[in-house]
């Protein structure tokens, strides 16, 4: 019988169990706020299902639970920030800052983050460059999950990208959030934990033959989305996350992990640029006859749709937790 609580009470949980593990205030904030907006939003897998990953990053030494980001004012259209090893929603928050700053005085900026723990959803990092009114991307890197097309080796991470797109009116900004794998990491830890079968295509086993079973691929590679095109996005993110922020690609991250179930030292980048200064103050009406012709269409539907239903819904009724993972977030909040 899975636990009912509100947001209030999942951030708090969180909160007291990332303080507990020595976690600085700065960080735990910021990474109990990152897992309460995921599972406001139905992201199940992003949510307090992390958890447990990010306080094993800590025990283990892989994170520094005390390190304040260092943020670099590199050019004027670039930062550049080094997470000296934090908790990964702390140093977006920290950049973020300088980030709108520079696209709001000069119209674009991007930002890179190397050294910083990430296993997040991305949609929580461009939100809210898109409520400041800009048009954004966010791509990350993790260790190696993901063979290229073609082969049979790890050697992407799952490496998800989310753009983000203002709209008029007080909408919320359309967004969407993917993995460059076929299946994200997390579906695939669930539906080997629920007894459910992965997609077709998502991987293939430690032999190197496909197969659906979750637990297989989990031991053998993951695959990209859409073969040589989906190895693609996935290649792109390698060279905008590791490669520009001069932090480590997925293969190098595998290489440092610990093996503690948390995140690897993986690598960030952002892109944000002001639409009005480059399509000038018809660029929300423009966007939404764009939303309308989709929405139009049949049952197509915008991306990040289904999310925000759910975030209507669990401001109101708050959110369901699987009682084994409910019962382990209370321990490590102390509240066992
Ligand atoms: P999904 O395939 O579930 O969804 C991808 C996007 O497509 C979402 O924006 C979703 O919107 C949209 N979408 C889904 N169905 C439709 C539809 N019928 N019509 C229009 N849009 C649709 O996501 P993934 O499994 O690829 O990724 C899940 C999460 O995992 C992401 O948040 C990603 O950032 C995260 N991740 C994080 C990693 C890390 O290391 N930090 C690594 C890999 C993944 P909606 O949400 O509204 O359904």
């Amino acid at each position: 019988m899975p636990a009912a609580i509100s947001l209030d009470e999942c951030r708090a949980l969180a909160f007291d169990a990332f303080s507990r593990a020595g976690v600085c205030r700065a960080q735990a904030e910021e990474t109990a706020d990152h897992i309460t907006r995921a599972e406001a939003d139905g992201c199940k897998s992003h949510g307090l299902f992390r958890l447990p990953g990010f306080i094993a990053s800590v025990r283990s030494g892989s994170a520094d639970p005390q390190a304040e980001p260092e943020v670099v004012d590199a050019a004027p259209g670039l930062v550049a920030v080094d997470g000296r090893r934090c908790l990964a929603p702390l140093s977006i928050a920290r950049g973020r800052v300088l980030l709108a700053e520079k696209t709001r005085s000069q119209g674009t900026a991007c930002m890179t983050i190397r050294n910083s723990l990430n296993f997040s959803a991305l949609w929580p990092d461009v939100e809210p460059l898109a409520e400041q009114g800009f048009v954004a991307f966010t791509f990350v890197n993790s260790q190696s999950f993901v063979a290229p097309a073609g082969g049979t080796t790890a050697l992407f991470g799952t490496n998800p990208m989310a753009f983000a797109c203002p709209r008029g009116d007080g909408r919320a900004p359309m967004i969407f959030d993917q993995a460059s794998s076929a299946t994200a990491r997390g579906e695939l830890q669930i539906a080997a934990r629920d007894g459910h079968e992965a997609p077709p295509g998502a991987g293939l086993g430690p032999d190197g033959k496909p197969t659906t079973d979750p637990s297989e691929i989990l031991q053998g590679v993951q695959l990209p989305f859409g073969g040589y095109k989906g190895s693609a996005i996935a290649l792109m993110v390698e060279l905008m996350t590791g490669g520009l922020s001069g932090g480590c690609f997925g293969y190098e991250s595998k290489a440092a992990y610990k093996g503690d179930g948390g995140p690897a030292n993986t690598c960030q980048s952002f892109i944000a640029i002001d639409p009005v200064r480059l399509a000038g103050p018809g660029f929300p009406a423009h966007v939404e006859e764009l939303f309308g012709r989709l929405l139009a269409d049949g049952d197509a539907r915008l991306p990040g749709d289904r999310r925000l239903a759910n975030r209507a819904r669990t401001a109101g009724e708050g959110i369901t937790v699987e009682d084994t993972l409910y019962a382990t977030v209370r321990e490590l909040a102390g509240r066992a």
